[in-house]
C-alpha cells in the first residue's frame, strides 16, 4: 500500500511514528496510508524553515512573485491529477474539484502582485527635513493547519501570500485526504522555490501543539471546526504567537416572498448539496417568510431533488458524492433523525441511500426537512452533510434575530427583489460575508474571507489584503540627514 509522507527541505520521507488509513469515501475501502509524523520531525520541518528564512527574506519580492506566477501555470498544466486525487481521497465530483482548484489558483494569482501589495507607505516632510515610511516585513517561520473539506483550495489560501511577503513556511494539512496537498507543495520545487522554504508535515495533535509551541513559529493560520478553531487561537495566543482560526459555520437564507423562486430553486440546491453540504459556505438553513411562500419552496425542492444524481468523483454527469468518513455518515444521518424525533418534517430522506455499485460508499442522499425550529438538535449544530432545513417564520426580523442568534457567523443570504430591504439585512446583520441572491458570497482573492462570532478566532480574515497584514509586520522609520544650517540644539520635550 502507498504511504503518503512529509515534504521537507525539498525531498519526500515517509517517516512516522503510525500509520492511518486514508479512504476512498465512495468505495469505503482503504486506499493509501498517510505517515503520521512525531514531534521531532515537526521540529525538523520547523527547523529548515527556520534556516531557510534568511536568504528568502532577502530576495527581491519581484523574485518571489515569478516563482508564483510559473506555480500558477503549473497548478493549471496539473490540474487533472490534482482533482484526481482531491475526488479519490476527499469524494468530491471532478467539476467541483476544478472550481476548488480555479478558487485556489486565484490566491496564486494575487500573491503575484507581490511587489505591489509589498509597497509600504511614504510621507515626505513629516517635520523639517525629516521623512517617514513604514514597511511591511516578513514575521518568519509560519505555519498552515486545514480541514479536509477543501484540501487544495484552503492552503492555498495560506501559503503563496505568506511565502511572497517573505516567510517560510509548514503546512499541516488534514490527514484525512492529504495526497493533493502533497502534490501541490511539492510543483513549488519546480517552480524553482528554494527547498526548505516551504514544508509540509503530515500528522495529528501531537506536529499541530509541536507548531503552537515552538518558539520559532510567530504565526498560526487554522481553518477547520469551531471546537478546535478555539483551541488553536487560545493555545497560540498564549505562546505569544499571531493566530487567525477559522472556525465552522451554519450558513441561512433568507426567502422574501416576492424572491424570484427559480433562482432561489437553483441556487439553494447547489449550495446545500454541493460537494455534499461539506462546505463551510453552504446554505443549510432556508428561513422562509410566511407559509404561502415556505409551501411553495419545499415543494418546487421535493420536484427538482428527484433529480439529483450521487455517486463516485470520476462521473462528471454527478451532482455530489459521498461524505468524508462512515463516522461522518453515521452523525448526519443521526441529525436527521434527531430532527425527526424533536417534530420535523422529513420530505426527502438521504439516509438509508445506496448507490449502484458502490454500496459500500459513504453516501447520504439530499435530504430535506421541514418545520425545524431553532430549539432544535439539527438546527443548532453544523450538519456538514447534504441535509437542507426549513425554518418558517412570519417576519424579515424575525428571520434576522434568528440568524443573529446563532453561534456562528460565517456566511448569509437574502433572495428578494427588493433593494432596500436587502440593503438593511446586508448592513446590520451580524455575519462577516453576505449575498444578495447569490448563494455562496466567498469573497473574491483580492478581497478577504472570515467570519464573525464562533465562526472566525482572530483579527485579521484570511488571504487578499487582511493576508497580508496577517503575514506581515508593520516597521516604521523615521529619518533625518542632519545638516550644518538645520542643527537644533538639546529639546527635551516631546517632539512636535
Ligand atoms: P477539524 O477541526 O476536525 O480539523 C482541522 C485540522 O485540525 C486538521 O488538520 C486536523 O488534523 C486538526 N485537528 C483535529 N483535531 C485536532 C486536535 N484535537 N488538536 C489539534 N489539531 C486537530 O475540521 P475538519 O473536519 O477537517 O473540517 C471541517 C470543518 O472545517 C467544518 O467545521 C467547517 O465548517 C470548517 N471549515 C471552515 C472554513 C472557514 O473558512 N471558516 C473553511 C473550511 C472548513
Amino acid at each position: 500500500m502507498s504511504i503518503v509522507g512529509h515534504f521537507i527541505n525539498g525531498k519526500v520521507t515517509d517517516i512516522h511514528s503510525r500509520l492511518q488509513d486514508i479512504y476512498n469515501p465512495a468505495t469505503g475501502e482503504v486506499s493509501r496510508q498517510v505517515a503520521i509524523a512525531s514531534k521531532s520531525t515537526a521540529e525538523e520541518a520547523i527547523a529548515v524553515a527556520q534556516a531557510a528564512f534568511p536568504e528568502w527574506r532577502d530576495t527581491p519580492p519581484i523574485k518571489r512573485a515569478r516563482i508564483m506566477f510559473r506555480y500558477k501555470q503549473l497548478l493549471e498544466e496539473h490540474a487533472d491529477e490534482i482533482c484526481r486525487l482531491i475526488g479519490q481521497e476527499h469524494g468530491k465530483i471532478i467539476h467541483d474539484a476544478a472550481g476548488e482548484l480555479q478558487r485556489g489558483i486565484e490566491n496564486v494569482e494575487y500573491a503575484c502582485g507581490a511587489p505591489e501589495i509589498l509597497k509600504g507607505e511614504f510621507s515626505k516632510n513629516v517635520g523639517p527635513g525629516i521623512n517617514s515610511w513604514s514597511d511591511f516585513q516578513p514575521l518568519g517561520v509560519v505555519a498552515g493547519i486545514t480541514p479536509f473539506n477543501f484540501p487544495a483550495m484552503v492552503p492555498l489560501w495560506m501559503y503563496p501570500l505568506a511565502l511572497v511577503c517573505g516567510n517560510t513556511f509548514v503546512l499541516k494539512p488534514s490527514e484525512r485526504d492529504p495526497s493533493a496537498p502533497l502534490y501541490i507543495g511539492q510543483l513549488l520545487k519546480k517552480a524553482g522555490l528554494p527547498d526548505g522554504v516551504f514544508n509540509i508535515v503530515n500528522g495529528d495533535k501531537e506536529v499541530v501543539d509541536t507548531l503552537l509551541t515552538d518558539k520559532r513559529v510567530k504565526a498560526i493560520s487554522f481553518v477547520g471546526s469551531t471546537p478546535i478553531a478555539r483551541y488553536i487561537y487560545t493555545t497560540a495566543t498564549a505562546n505569544g504567537k499571531r493566530c487567525q482560526a477559522l472556525g465552522g459555520a451554519k450558513n441561512h437564507a433568507i426567502v422574501m416572498p416576492d424572491a424570484d423562486m427559480e433562482n432561489v430553486v437553483n441556487s439553494l440546491l447547489g449550495a446545500a448539496f454541493g460537494s455534499s453540504g461539506e462546505r463551510c459556505m453552504a446554505l443549510s438553513v432556508a428561513v422562509a417568510i410566511g407559509d404561502e411562500i415556505a409551501d411553495q419552496l419545499v415543494t418546487q425542492l421535493q420536484e427538482r431533488m428527484k433529480s439529483l444524481t450521487i455517486g463516485v468523483h470520476s462521473d462528471k454527469n454527478n451532482d455530489f458524492g459521498p461524505v468524508i468518513t462512515r463516522e461522518h455518515q453515521q452523525k448526519v444521518c443521526g441529525y436527521i433523525t434527531s430532527a425527526e424525533q424533536q417534530g420535523a418534517k422529513i420530505l426527502v430522506d438521504g439516509r438509508n441511500m445506496k448507490v449502484s455499485g458502490y454500496e459500500n460508499g459513504f453516501f447520504v442522499g439530499a435530504t430535506l426537512i421541514d418545520n425545524v425550529t431553532t430549539d432544535m438538535d439539527s438546527y443548532k449544530a453544523e450538519i456538514f452533510g447534504p441535509v437542507l432545513q426549513v425554518v418558517r417564520v412570519k417576519t424579515m426580523q424575525e428571520a434576522m434575530d434568528i440568524i443573529d442568534e446563532h453561534e456562528y457567523g460565517n456566511g448569509t443570504c437574502i433572495y428578494t427583489r427588493d433593494g432596500e430591504a436587502a440593503n438593511y439585512f446586508a448592513d446590520r446583520i451580524q455575519v462577516g460575508m453576505v449575498g444578495i441572491n447569490i448563494p455562496l458570497p466567498v469573497p473574491v482573492s483580492y478581497h478577504s474571507f472570515g467570519g464573525w462570532k464562533n465562526s472566525l478566532f482572530g483579527d485579521l480574515y484570511a488571504y487578499g489584503p487582511d493576508g497580508v497584514r496577517f503575514y506581515t509586520r508593520r516597521k516604521t522609520i523615521t529619518q533625518r540627514w542632519p545638516s550644518a544650517n538645520l542643527r537644533e540644539g538639546a529639546e527635551f520635550s516631546m517632539p512636535t
